[in-house]
């Protein structure tokens, strides 16, 4: 098959390349290197099967020319990062949502499938966790920007089951847990690459808030393993799916369990959320998937622990 990725150059899309090639797919990849960068696919830019395009999904006849050359398309290009996404709720809102439109738009000419990328963060602030993907998703209110983010996804499962329904244009949407991993930066806010990143540094790590939220990592090898899987599951069309695993760590852990593997002497500095992000910032207290689905789907089971995670980060981190 081929696959066209666009947001490609970012952190899960660059894996997703590089495993579809090592299993004989061609890629071709889209990505305005807004948030992605060239050193992601650095190594397999010479590969046989594989292109690169620098522009922005916008670039419609660019995008419509991709996708038909494609037999699937993996929609990852989208504004990331709570900083981001708090610091720039206008870039937020439109490229997530316009974004996707046209790629679907452009995808149901065709009728090519596209696997869209969704967030936990729908969830929102419910408390009913594990989350199951029928669970209601609870947003907070308007003029907190962070909420932005998960409604931007929210609108973009609507419009693919919309697609889906009244078109019958193939979509499986797919909701990322916190995934992680070597090649993910701290750029813009996420917490692994930013404590490992402080730890070798000896610098405080940077907790924010009390240090009892919690989160489930995922390794983003798992995540790749089940994205191949799904694009080839008739059962998972019209579908949305939770990727993710479900080992949780409150914040304070984390920190405390990076400074003992990275045997850093760094201390533990505990940050407000004011100060972190913006004035009233809400955040998610817990959030772990419900796997259900996903492991009656295809048999889903992440491989990697935390301290697999850590570790792997930690020799990337060195190694940069
Ligand atoms: N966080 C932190 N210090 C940091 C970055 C993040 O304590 O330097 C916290 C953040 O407030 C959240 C958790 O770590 O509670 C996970 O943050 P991240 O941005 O990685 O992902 P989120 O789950 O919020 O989307």
């Amino acid at each position: 098959m081929r696959a066209l990725i666009t947001g490609g150059a970012g952190f899960i899309g660059s894996h997703l390349a590089e495993t579809l090639l090592e299993r004989g797919h061609d890629v071709l990849i889209l990505d305005n290197l807004s948030t992605g960068s060239i050193d992601n696919i650095a190594h397999i830019k010479g590969r046989p099967g594989f292109e690169y395009f620098i522009d922005t999904v916008e670039n419609e006849p660019l995008l419509a020319e991709l996708i038909d050359r494609s037999d699937v398309v993996f929609h990852f290009a989208a504004a990331v990062g709570v900083k981001l996404i708090v610091e720039h709720p206008v870039y937020t809102i439109e490229t997530n949502v316009h974004g996707t439109e046209v790629v679907l738009k452009h995808a149901n000419k065709k009728k090519k499938l596209v696997v869209v990328a969704s967030t936990s963060e729908v969830y929102g602030k419910s408390n009913d966790v594990p989350f199951r993907e029928d669970s209601d998703l609870v947003m907070g209110p308007t003029p907190k920007h962070r909420w932005a983010y998960a409604c931007s996804k929210a609108i973009d499962e609507f419009l693919a089951l919309a697609y889906w329904k009244e078109r019958k244009l193939p979509v499986i949407i797919v909701r990322f847990f916190n995934t992680v991993g070597p090649r993910q930066t701290g750029q813009h806010g996420m917490v692994i690459p930013n404590f490992v990143r402080q730890a070798l540094a000896g610098e405080p790590i940077t907790v924010f808030g009390d240090g009892t939220q919690s989160r489930a990592f995922t390794h983003v090898a798992d995540v790749v393993g089940a994205l191949v899987t799904l694009m080839q599951s008739p059962e998972a069309i019209g579908q949305v799916i939770n990727i993710g695993n479900t080992q949780e760590v409150t914040i304070t852990d984390l920190a405390t369990r990076i400074r003992e593997l990275a045997d850093s002497r760094s201390t533990i500095k505990y940050v407000p959320y004011d100060e972190a992000y913006e004035s009233g910032f809400e955040d998610m207290p817990r959030r772990v998937p419900d796997l259900t689905k996903i492991r009656k789907m295809i048999g889903y089971e992440p491989k990697h622990s935390l301290d697999d995670i850590l570790l792997q980060v930690l020799d990337y981190f060195r190694a940069k």
